[in-house]
């Protein structure tokens, strides 16, 4: 099992807040909590058992929470940010940590304020983009360091990848990228450090995740061969995937690093470093969602359990099509002066407190017991949930945000 879960601390705090907002006066469970001491861990450990020569910058649009950008700061090289408003989160918390700015459709205003923040690498998604890099950096009087993002053509065969290799809006065609690098050199204000080669997503095997970056890696040492580059950075990107639907086969981190190792060792390029930006798989496991079961069902001969909360704070189950792995807290608390409902050995399906048929977030899975006032807690929901989804949809009020630090036990 290489992604931690510390399932007990969470319990104990959902059975603590639980505690505290009956006595408060009822209003039901809704709550992400957030276990830092596991994110800490689990970052710490992805860090430890890279190469070296190798980075790992966090892609925080993941999760781009205070706590957890404070929380990562020590620990990780560096964070990459996808907007100003990303950069700025950083700079708040680590005002010197290095940044990356990726992203494709940077304003000349971003550029601008990217530059007076001492943004350490910028990725230039386009040749438009990379004149108007360099237009910004010598109205600065400085040199702006870049690395070209690629879109590849065929990295590896077809079926085996989800995202590589095909027409996005992402980075600049390969069949484009003579122009382009030729474009950095004349360019007066970039200097062309790299290339960023980020084409996959929620990759789930270890193996192949080496692989394909081996492949970028001949790709780059022949670029650099034909233009006579010498780059300092390989940038390949993040999409180390987590395993919702079973949990229990998850990215194996130590294997990765141990063949990527090979890879380097293979491919070696003196002086070049390997960056790489993973954010689901640093931040998902360390997130809860809690919410409380305000209803239970049945239609069309379906078992429906209805939530506090939904896709309006958690669309990721949603938008994925997935049933989004949870557990059952018992709740012993009933405050009503009639019988509980509850099911037994049943398939239920999940639905949150939206007018929607879409507010689904676990379809047809089956459960031992559930009652009305029981608690869901999903779990994997450190990442890509908050973040992503229309919080002011039907004006619910939000869930909570409780963040599990060292010193609880
Ligand atoms: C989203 C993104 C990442 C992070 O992807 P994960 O799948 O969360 O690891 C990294 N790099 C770029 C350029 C991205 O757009």
């Amino acid at each position: 099992m290489i992604v931690s879960m510390n399932n007990v601390v969470a319990h104990k705090a959902v059975a603590a807040y639980m505690d505290k907002s009956k006595q408060a006066g009822g209003e039901p469970v809704c709550a992400f909590i957030y276990d830092l001491r596991a994110l800490r861990e689990h970052a710490e450990r992805c860090v430890r058992e890279l190469p070296d020569g190798c980075q790992l910058f966090y892609a925080m649009k993941a999760n781009p929470d205070e706590q957890f950008l404070k929380c990562l700061a020590p620990i990780v090289h560096g964070f990459e940010a996808a907007s100003i408003g990303e950069i700025r989160k950083v700079r708040k918390v680590a005002p010197h940590i290095p940044v990356i700015f990726g992203g494709p459709g940077k304003k000349d205003s971003e550029i601008a304020e990217a530059l007076d923040r001492n943004v350490t690498l910028l990725h230039a998604e386009s040749i438009h983009e990379l004149r108007r890099i360099s237009m910004l950096a010598s109205e600065r009087d400085i040199a702006a360091s870049i690395l070209l993002r690629v879109n590849v053509r065929s990295v590896l065969p077809e079926a085996t990848l989800t995202m590589a290799g095909r027409p996005t809006q992402f980075g600049i065609d390969e069949a484009e990228l003579p122009d382009a690098i030729r474009l950095a050199q004349s360019l007066p204000n970039v200097v062309l450090e790299g290339f960023h080669l980020h084409s996959i997503s929620n990759n789930l095997d270890a193996r192949l995740h080496a692989l394909l970056i081996a492949t970028y890696w001949q790709r780059v040492k022949d670029w650099s061969r034909t233009f006579g580059l010498s780059i300092k950075y390989v940038n390949v990107g993040g999409g180390f995937g987590i395993s919702y639907t079973d949990p229990d086969r998850q990215f194996e981190w130590p294997v990765f690093t141990h063949e990527l190792q090979q890879v380097l060792a293979e491919h070696r390029m003196p002086g070049v470093q390997l960056l790489c930006e993973p954010g689901r798989y640093i931040a998902a496991a360390c997130g809860y969602y809690a919410v409380e079961v305000t209803d239970i069902k049945r239609n069309h001969g379906k078992n429906f359990a209805i939530i506090r909360g939904g896709s309006h704070h958690f669309r990721l189950p949603g938008s994925w099509q997935h049933s989004h792995p949870f557990e059952i807290i018992p709740v012993e608390h009933w405050p009503y002066p009639f019988p509980r409902t509850a099911l037994y050995d049943s398939e239920i399906t999940v639905a949150g407190e939206l007018c929607t048929p879409k507010d689904v977030l676990a379809r047809e899975v089956k459960v031992d017991r559930l009652r009305i006032g029981d608690v869901l807690l999903f779990q994997f929901a450190g990442a890509y949930g908050w973040t992503i989804s229309s919080h002011d949809f039907l004006s619910h009020a939000h869930p909570e945000h409780i963040y599990l630090e060292d010193d609880m036990d």
